[in-house]
């Protein structure tokens, strides 16, 4: 693969990055992975937009402007005749000497790569995906898209040994989210719940677009709170992200999501968000 350095497009074995770059050692640093289908982004002024504000809060000095942003995706994509899959992208504040305080002149890193990924054709989309809840061990700032992702990883790796897909993580005994993905339930009422936005959850650019298509059917959307509890009787569960779209989560704890199934109303929004999202592709 030919990834992004600094500026510099180089074969992945020949890419560099400090041992001093506080992405490395203090997770000092900001991601978007953005997904790729047919050869163009999905969601891009989203990610863009979020990028720029992860920046903002974290007041690591926005090294590119929108216009070079779009440009070096495009030219990534490009370069690896990427078809489907995803683009990660990677700011940090760059390498410093050793210390907690920050740089007074920080030189941010930025990386980019590809990874093909089968998203439309992806068979969980079919079967559902079993999730597991467990504790949100995470830092108060979820809102903020830094790579400071050990508990996720691990909650993942927990998950995946109990034989499930997935972690939805519960603090104060209501889910947050998943460990890389929004949550939602539909109540036998047919009512869409997901958590509202607050320090506590990502922002998902996914998110925004399913909940906007959701109230443009007409479905009823409630941004709420919602326990272990009532998603084991919700009628239907799901999960949203950049490269997981609109999955259904057809076990929760072992036990079947309403018939087991994926429901209808998740068919019926991943179907939208493809069709919408592919027609809006850059
Ligand atoms: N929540 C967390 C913790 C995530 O890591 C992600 C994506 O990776 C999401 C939600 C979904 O966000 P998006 O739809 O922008 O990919």
């Amino acid at each position: 693969r030919i990834v992004y350095v600094n500026g510099e497009w180089l074969p992945e074995s020949e890419a560099k990055v400090s041992v001093f770059d506080r992405g490395f050692l203090f997770a000092d640093a900001v991601y978007e992975v953005t997904a790729v289908i047919g050869g163009k982004l999905i969601d891009f002024p989203g990610h863009a937009a979020r990028l720029k504000r992860s920046l903002g809060e974290l007041k690591i000095p926005a090294p590119l402007d929108a216009d070079s942003l779009l440009d070096i995706h495009r030219q990534i994509v490009m370069r690896n005749k990427l078809d489907e899959g995803l683009i990660y992208l990677q700011i940090s504040r760059g390498p410093a000497d050793r210390d907690f305080e920050f740089p007074k002149n920080p030189v941010p890193t930025i990386t980019l790569f590809t990874q093909a990924k089968a998203i439309l054709a992806n068979p969980k989309a079919e079967t559902g995906i079993s999730v597991i809840t467990m504790p949100d061990l995470r830092w108060d700032r979820r809102d903020i898209k830094t790579v400071q992702l050990l508990y996720p990883s691990i909650a993942k790796t927990e998950a995946t040994h109990k034989g499930a897909d997935d972690a939805w993580l519960v603090e104060d005994g209501y889910v947050t989210e998943g460990s890389s993905s929004n949550a939602y339930i539909v109540t036998n009422e047919g009512r869409l719940i997901t958590r509202s936005l607050s320090t506590a959850i990502l922002p998902g650019i996914t998110r925004a677009s399913v909940l906007d298509l959701a109230r443009g059917a007409g479905i009823p959307v409630e941004e709420r709170a919602f326990t272990p509890e009532e998603a084991r009787q919700a009628a239907e569960a799901f999960s949203t992200s950049a490269t997981g779209f609109v999955m259904p989560v057809t076990r929760i704890d072992g036990a079947p999501v309403g018939t087991g199934k994926p429901g209808a109303i998740t068919e019926r929004l991943r179907a939208a968000y493809i069709e919408d999202r592919l027609a809006n592709a850059i």
